[in-house]
């Protein structure tokens, strides 16, 4: 006799499948949503899992499994499957970052899902279906509530609100199959389509030219018009019947982006996905792309998992930014994983950025992938730019600006332009100081500097690692001393120097902490396009992509600090970002300048920036790369412990390294000290995997992954990182 048994994936941290008994299971359940006891005695308890596969067992095999084995305890037949390519995305991404199958493939629902139960929230709108059409002219004069219900719905989608007086009919229109749910939307005209430019028919067309799978990066200064050519693009898998994947690093933060893609296709179903929307809202979205409705999804890093069996086209729109990259759980790149959907989908995918990602552009440089370049502003007459360096050995910053700024920024008042002073760093200033003995305030939980806020309730000293927050002290407390200053500067304290050099001006600030509140961001920017405010003191969050047609100056305060950064990826990091805070100055008719305060303008990266000159900062970077050993010519995994006390961390790194001597393709390095040592209490520390073949990488992992599970990690957390973004 045989036995069926079903595997499923649950979200607990051991890397296998569960096994169920069940019989009623069959091929056609695979992929769905499956109720299971977990645990023993007391602690046994519901979860949710995911039917992954199912297998016959003869019955009188060892371990007998009708004696073993607990049942199924439910099947959730109301939702569709999973996808197959779902699953089969889980399996290769467990593998690859060494995460759990269960937590990964779980991690793909929506949080709704995830729960035991959950309502499905009711559809926004509805809609007349073919059969609903037929039944209407079908009916007689005297069914009114019907006919009055057929004449709404003969005008378009119509919301629920607008159909509560039918309540009940429509239940039975459902019913019956003569109403559907839909998405709500305006009933707009499509924006036009522009003629496009030479290089945008070109790359169009070479696009065209090369369907199915294949990397393309889509290398373009801002504003020489990508989107378009992703609009134009995503308009041709469409009209193939192909669902278009759209993903953008944070959505919030560029609303003009999805606006356009919007008001380009009103007549297409358009999913939006990401982690802001509310948990109902999210399962609507997920549910509407499970079944299949969706022609685009547009979303941060997690709408990669969105089930779609008809992909066609994905795009990574500003595909070096790092949000990207998860940074806990599964910690994944949804740059990479996106590439690796696009081949098991046979999708075509675009790579869009000014300053791709260093690992790409090589990849591009090598022919790996089909590079395509917008070499020039879309818009007639739009320039570029003039970056010009401001030496601050010469010309020493007062509160942070230079005489040169500051004068730039003062004619531009007289022109009635406005400017915006880019500084990176939030608060009043990033340090206090102690004048007598040069002491600096630290976080008593973290290795950092508490940073100076100033708020309605006067100074607070807040640190940015773990929220810490406290008064300022009196007196220096390590020398007694009342003599305590500011050091350095934040958004707040270059706002004040402004306001004080420029008291009739309008000025905002733009950082984490004024948009904070819901739709600040969003009324701030529509503040700045509406010209009500003359300077602008930001941070990277005005950095992506917003057109401001007034805006024509912008000044770079503190790029210093960023190039002194030890990670290994500052300089790219800084790079890109300039160049894209560069990118909002002159958008339109106007022509913009951008002034760099720094005390080394001979750098070679402000060098190659003067020069507008992505390929040549890529290029010596790069070169400098390959002499350090750094990717994109060494490949990494980070292994990271952190414990109470040094020593613990140290110690489990150690026997993690001594655990599986690892073949000359790969090196572990010693266990070091991590770059912020201490956070909240926690002793941080980490070890360095490498090897100069991702293969050999990945084979060591995979032998390495149980062993140290198996360790003793007493009071130790610990998680593996493969492809880290920073160490
Ligand atoms: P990117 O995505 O490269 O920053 P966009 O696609 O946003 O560039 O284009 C920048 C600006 O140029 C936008 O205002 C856009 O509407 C406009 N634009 C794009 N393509 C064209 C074109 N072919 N003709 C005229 N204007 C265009
Ligand atoms: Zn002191
Ligand atoms: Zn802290």
């Amino acid at each position: 006799m045989t036995q069926r048994i079903a595997q499923v994936a649950i979200d607990i941290p051991l890397a296998r499948l569960f096994d169920y008994r069940t019989a009623d299971a069959g091929p056609g359940d695979i992929g769905r949503r499956v109720i299971v006891p977990f645990g023993r005695g007391r602690a046994e308890g519901l979860q949710v899992g995911i039917l992954v596969a199912l297998v016959e067992m003869n019955a009188c095999d060892a371990g007998a499994p009708e004696t073993t084995l607990k049942p199924l305890h439910s099947i959730d037949r109301d939702l569709a499957p999973l996808p197959a390519n779902l699953i089969e995305l889980a399996h290769f991404a467990a593998d690859y970052y060494q995460f759990p199958l269960g937590a990964t493939l779980l991690g793909f629902l929506p949080p709704a899902l995830r729960q035991l139960q959950f309502r499905v929230p009711p559809p926004l709108a509805y809609r007349l279906t073919e059969a609903g059409r037929r039944h209407s002219a079908t009916l007689k004069s005297n069914a009114r509530a019907q006919q009055a219900l057929a004449v709404q719905l003969n005008g378009g989608a119509q919301t629920r609100e607008a159909l509560a007086p039918f309540h009940t009919l429509l239940s039975r229109w459902l019913k019956e199959g003569w109403v559907e749910a839909c998405h709500p939307r305006a009933e707009t005209a499509p924006s036009l389509t522009p003629p496009l430019t030479d290089e945008q028919a070109t790359t169009l067309e070479a696009l065209r030219q090369a369907p199915g799978f294949g990397v393309h990066l889509v290398h373009g200064i801002t504003g020489s018009g990508k989107t378009e050519v992703y609009l134009q693009r995503s308009a041709d898998l469409m009209a193939a019947g192909q669902q278009v994947l759209i993903l953008v690093p944070e959505i919030h933060l560029t609303p003009q982006f999805t606006e356009r893609i919007l008001n380009r296709f009103p007549d297409r179903r358009i999913v939006l996905l990401h982690s802001l929307l509310a948990d109902g809202e999210r399962l609507a979205a997920w549910l509407a792309c499970q079944r299949g409705e969706a022609d685009i999804v547009l979303g941060t890093r997690l709408a990669l998992f969105a089930p779609l069996t008809r992909l066609g086209l994905i795009v990574v729109a500003e595909e070096h930014d790092t949000s990207y990259k998860q940074g806990e759980g599964l910690r994944y790149s949804a740059r990479d994983l996106a590439i690796w959907r696009a081949r098991q989908a046979n999708a075509q995918i675009l790579l869009g950025s000014a300053t791709p990602a260093l690992e790409t552009w090589h990849n591009g440089q090598r022919g790996r992938y089909q590079q395509h370049t917008l070499s020039a502003r879309a818009i007639r007459g739009a320039a570029l730019p003039e970056i010009r360096l401001v030496d601050t050995r010469t010309d020493r910053p007062r509160q942070g600006l230079t005489r040169t700024l500051t004068e730039a920024i003062e004619a531009g008042l007289k022109r009635g332009e406005q400017s915006l002073v880019f500084i990176n760093r939030r608060g009043y200033a990033p340090a206090l100081v102690c004048n007598a003995c040069q002491h600096i305030v630290d976080c008593p939980r973290c290795t950092a500097h508490q940073v100076l806020h100033r708020g309605p309730q006067g100074d607070r000293l807040l640190c940015h690692y773990c929220g810490h927050e406290q008064a300022v002290p009196p007196i220096c407390p390590d020398c007694g001393s009342h003599d305590l200053r500011a050091g350095g500067q934040g958004t707040q304290r270059v706002e004040e120097a402004l306001a004080e050099r420029f008291p009739e001006a309008r000025i905002l600030r733009v950082d984490r902490d004024s948009t904070r509140r819901k739709g600040a961001f969003a009324a701030m920017r529509d503040a700045i396009q509406r010209h009500e405010v003359d300077l602008i003191v930001g941070t990277q969050i005005l950095a992506k992509g917003h057109d401001f047609p007034n805006l024509t100056q912008v000044g770079i305060i503190g790029a210093d600090h960023a190039l002194q950064a030890p990670d290994f990826r500052a300089s790219e990091r800084l790079f890109a970002q300039l160049m894209q805070v560069s990118g909002r100055a002159g958008r339109a008719e106007k022509s913009g300048t951008v002034w760099i305060q720094t005390q080394w303008p001979q750098h070679p990266l402000f060098v190659a920036l003067r020069r507008h000159d992505y390929a040549g900062f890529a290029q010596h970077t790069l070169r400098e790369r390959r002499e350090s050993g750094l990717p994109p010519f060494m490949h990494l995994a980070l292994l990271r412990a952190e414990a109470t006390r040094m020593a613990s961390a140290i110690a489990f790194l150690e026997a993690a390294k001594a655990c599986l001597p690892s073949p000359d393709s790969v090196t572990l390095f010693d266990p070091v000290p991590a770059l912020i040592t201490r956070i909240a209490h926690h002793e941080r520390a980490q070890l360095l995997v490498q090897s100069t073949r991702r293969e050999a990488l990945q084979a060591y992992l995979k032998h390495w992954m149980p062993l140290l599970k198996a360790l003793p990690a007493r009071g130790v957390r610990w998680s593996l990182d493969v492809d880290p973004s920073e160490f």
